[in-house]
């Protein structure tokens, strides 16, 4: 399996490629601007994308989605508690930052905590709300795609209203430490760490920042 990464949009978006190379065959997470370029990546590198799927609904990582989705084919695959970011730009806060018009499109696949079989790959999903109610880590193998959850050293905000909720974000970071595993780490924003390094160095890990 290869990741691959590019960065989008103004707020530095990761937009990953998880493909596996003997088939040339994967899926997207967060698409989240600079439609174009996601596209010409594809397109160069002849990837077929069977599914698009979010770490959450905010819009940085949602706006190239419509133009993506047209472009590969790829169903669209979202958590139950964030489908309704998709077509609110209140909720997914793009009403805050800029009154821009841009393409609206539903999921394909709404998953709760489950297990998606693609062609080739399996791909967990376990939700870990805090920064949004349906923010998801997705696994895959060996590795984590965290979104705006965990990031190298740090965690989502979790003030955005009325998602963000800061007693969640504490339970799904106990969650994670709970994991026995080892991950590599690809968060929404930033670069890439592991899950034992982040447990053992990130200070929200750290029990006594909650109390
Ligand atoms: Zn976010
Ligand atoms: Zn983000």
């Amino acid at each position: 399996m290869i990741v691959d990464r590019l960065i989008v949009g103004h707020m530095k978006v990761n937009c990953y490629f998880c493909i596996n190379e003997k088939t040339n065959t994967g899926f997207i997470v967060d698409p989240g601007d600079d439609d174009a370029k996601i596209c010409k990546h594809i397109e160069e590198n002849g990837y077929n994308i069977t599914h698009i799927i979010l770490t959450h609904g905010h819009f940085d990582h949602i706006m190239a989605l419509k133009k993506v989705k047209d472009f590969t084919g790829g169903k669209i695959v979202i958590h139950k508690n964030d489908a309704p970011l998709l077509e609110d730009d209140n909720l997914n806060l793009l009403r805050y930052v800029a009154r821009i018009k841009r393409d609206y499109v539903k999921e394909d696949i709404i998953v709760r905590e489950e297990t998606l079989k693609t062609s080739d790959f399996e791909i967990e999903f376990i939700n870990t709300p805090g920064h949004t109610d349906g923010s998801m880590c997705i696994l895959c193998g060996d590795i984590m795609f965290s979104g705006d959850m965990l990031f190298k050293g740090s965690i989502g905000r979790t003030d955005f209203k009325p998602y963000g909720d800061t007693k969640k974000m504490a339970d799904s970071i106990r969650r994670l430490k709970e994991i026995n595993k080892d991950y590599k780490v690809y968060p929404g924003h930033g670069e890439e760490t592991t899950l034992r390094e982040e447990i053992r160095s990130n200070p929200y890990f750290n029990e006594n920042i909650w109390n």
